[in-house]
């Protein structure tokens, strides 16, 4: 295989070499020409004419089987298998013992290695054995572009254009080149004459392995999730049956670094079935537990030497948010194989305005550094080494934007005021220290919504009070006296604290969540209002308490404030000029509440993520309902419509603060229907602002009262009908 020959050859080669040594009269190469069809590309022993003619789908015939399940099929029998289907143009019908397996690597499919005999017999284990060793030398020089050649099936890898479909995590489009998280290791030598010195190579690779998780064990912080994972690191790097597994690799011819990558790409193809989510975590801490092997064994370090582009696209399995706060701006998107829409690490995206799609599949196998990228997170689309086709309409699409960006810079500073005169605030969304500067840029009369809990999720400890105070005061430094409504401590359900314990709960988004939490267990709320009041320092504050589904809950929440204000007060602090104190609206029970909590409240927010999720029982992160019932359904929007009511009635100030009020047809009815403050992403101001600025409310009102007369379910079609004939 060393020698040097162009990709054709090399495959009739070994095609030859294997029938000969195996002893029967026919081996088979198929690859993959597209994800779905797999091409006879070597043959000795079927109709050499059928080379490149002969294809399958992915499922037809014995093949195809052995290439959608990945599981070898050994039969003596072939003819009378399930599935079997006769290609008349090989004239494989007189043979009749066959043996198929995959050639795959690290779990992502390649093609199909097959032999077959006239003889009636099954294959022995030793050579289903010994045909897996030669797929796995195929899958790697694959990889290596070793049998690049004519055709689709034998272009080279990782240069053609591929389109992959995910999610959205966070919308907006870029364009950039490949950087990846993790660096690919790449094994250059899969076979080896020395087992001896193989095994001695990998023997001192695991020791130094145990050795340094051991040292990281030694080093953890005794956060129990991060300990844990280690201990399963552990409990992989001293498991006596991956260490036979690998030495029984060598035995047979490979060398240290392919036996790693063997049982780590039988790791990687376990995975793919394992639906328990506790599994595939222990498969995935085997995986990584096999890359750090791989990594001191070759020697290559996440060093590659390769520098980041300068517009990085960053790509990764999954990302912590701390990790990808490290990157921070100077990233123009995000593509993860895993993640979820809730996950810190999208919180994060979101709130650096970075375009993020998550579920990409196979987006870590198939780009490679520097390659060239495009996200749309709108669609959840990323064009990997798009042709030039793409390239220009994606490019009309950023400029777009880029002109739709003008359009919004030239009405920042302009107070939004709808057509028919109605005066909307437009605040923001924050929570990190990176979304500050979105303050001035963004136009946004002030902070909506400040998710303290960002500053707890992204940190591995407990914060300290002085370091929240300081974070808060540079908070109201920044905002130069525009409001600032601070949310407490908003953890539980999809937010979980990589330090405090974590509680098995059966329906967390029902559970003890936010303030439930802050009123049972007072410690860390108590710690976060002192440091709230000290960041005040006599300046005026704004507090607002998260979930709060009875008056009981809001009162008690209360009576915290006004016991740590009497604490500073003693103290001789300073104590805000201005205490204004709100809740979030996020549970219908609230909307529903005694007239009293609405008198006692100063104001309310409504959590629209929060309050649709209960309202319609369609959990917020299930991708199987969360898109199912729209926001403009009139069952919603008549509920909404009834809590700007009551609050008119006592003259609370109410707010909308859920994803929605940054969707602009959505905040279009929203303040049709009474809202006079939104809040949400900086990067939703414009286009917000923009449509409200030139529509009139008063008439997409009438259109709403009319939808609900008519009795549609949503007013979707009915606004954008409107403002179609409107513009
Ligand atoms: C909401 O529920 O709408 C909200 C703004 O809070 P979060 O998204 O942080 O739960
Ligand atoms: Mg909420």
């Amino acid at each position: 295989m060393a020698e040097e020959a162009a990709g054709q050859e090399r495959l009739n080669k070994i095609t030859h070499l294997t029938a000969d040594s195996m002893g029967t009269e026919v081996c088979s190469i198929y690859l993959f020409r597209d994800d779905d069809t797999l091409e006879l590309c070597a043959t000795q022993g079927l109709n050499p004419e059928a080379v490149h003619q002969t294809r399958m789908k992915l499922g037809e015939g014995l093949v195809g089987r052995v290439a959608r399940t990945g599981k070898q099929i050994n039969t003596a029998d072939a003819p009378s298998e399930r599935g079997f289907r006769y290609m008349p143009e090989t004239g494989e019908e007189i043979y009749s013992s066959f043996l198929g397996v995959p050639v795959q690597r690290l779990g992502e499919k390649l093609g199909v290695l097959v032999v077959q005999s006239k003889t009636k017999r099954e294959f022995t284990a030793d050579e289903v054995y010994a045909l897996e060793v030669v797929a796995m030398v195929l899958a790697e020089m694959t990889e290596l572009g070793a049998f690049v050649g004519e055709g689709a099936a034998l272009s080279a890898r990782h240069t053609q254009a591929v389109l992959l479909r995910g999610a959205t995590g966070q919308e907006g489009a870029a364009m950039g080149h490949v950087w990846l998280h993790e660096p690919r290791v790449v094994v250059t030598n899969v076979v080896a004459d020395d087992p001896e010195k193989e095994r001695t190579r990998l023997h001192e690779a695991v020791d130094h392995l145990r050795v340094s998780v051991d040292e990281m064990l030694a080093g953890a912080s005794g956060d129990t999730e991060q300990m844990q994972v280690l201990e399963a690191y552990r409990m992989f790097a001293n498991s006596k049956g991956w260490m036979r597994r690998m030495e029984e690799d060598i035995s047979r011819g490979l060398s240290a670094e392919a036996a790693v990558e063997k049982e780590q790409s039988q790791a990687r193809a376990r995975m793919n079935q394992v639906t328990d989510a506790y599994l595939r975590e222990r498969l995935h801490d085997l995986d990584d537990l096999s890359n750090r092997l791989l990594r001191i064994l070759t020697g290559q370090g996440r060093e590659t030497g390769s520098e980041m582009p300068d517009d990085p696209i960053l790509i990764a399995r999954n990302i912590g948010p701390g990790e990808l706060l490290e990157y921070g701006r100077k990233l123009k998107g995000v593509v993860l194989e895993e993640g979820s829409v809730g996950s810190h690490a999208a919180i994060v995206a979101r709130a650096l305005a970075i375009p993020l799609v998550i579920h990409a599949e196979r987006i870590t196998n198939e780009a490679l550094n520097g390659d060239r990228i495009m996200v749309d997170g709108d669609q959840g689309i990323v064009h990997l080494r798009p042709d030039d086709t793409v390239v220009a309409a994606f490019r009309d699409k950023l400029a777009m934007q880029a002109e739709a960006q003008e359009r919004y810079a030239s009405i920042r500073d302009t107070p939004c005021v709808s057509a028919c005169g109605t005066r909307i605030h437009l605040m923001m969304n924050a929570g990190l220290m990176a979304d500050l500067p979105s303050l001035d840029g963004s136009g946004a009369e002030g902070v909506g919504l400040f998710r303290t809990e960002l500053q707890f999720l992204v940190r591995n400890q407990m914060p300290r009070r002085t370091e929240l105070a300081e974070i808060y005061a540079r908070v109201l430094d920044a905002s130069k006296g525009k409001r600032v409504i601070f949310r407490t401590l908003d953890i539980g359900s999809d937010k979980v604290l990589p330090y405090m314990r974590r509680i098995e709960e059966p329906n967390p988004a029902l559970g003890w969540r936010a303030i439930r939490v802050g009123l049972d267990k007072p410690g860390v709320m108590r710690m976060q209002l002192q440091a709230l009041l000290r960041a005040a320092n006599g300046r005026p504050l704004t507090l607002m308490f998260p979930f709060v589904a009875q008056y009981e809950e809001f009162a008690r929440a209360r009576q915290e404030v006004d016991k740590a204000i009497a604490r500073e007060e003693k103290l001789g602090h300073a104590l805000p000029e201005k205490l204004s104190i709100g809740a979030m609206l996020e549970t219908p029970s609230l909307a529903f509440a005694s007239k009293r909590f609405f008198e006692e409240v100063e104001f309310l927010s409504v959590g629209g993520n929060d309050l649709k999720q209960f309202f319609f029982a369609a959990d917020r992160e299930n991708e199987l309902v969360r898109r199912r019932y729209d926001t403009l359904n009139l069952s919603f929007l008549t509920f909404l419509e009834s809590i700007v009511a009551r609050c008119a009635d006592t003259d609370t100030q109410l707010s909308f603060c859920g994803e929605d009020a940054g969707r602009p047809i959505e905040a279009l009815c929203l303040t049709a229907i009474g809202f006079r403050s939104l809040s949400m992403r900086p990067a939703s101001i414009g286009p917000v602002k923009s449509l409200l600025m030139r529509t009139r409310l008063d008439e997409v009102k009438a259109v709403i009262d009319a939808a609900r007369d008519a009795g549609e379910q949503s007013v979707r079609s009915a606004v954008l009908d409107y403002l179609r004939e409107a513009s």
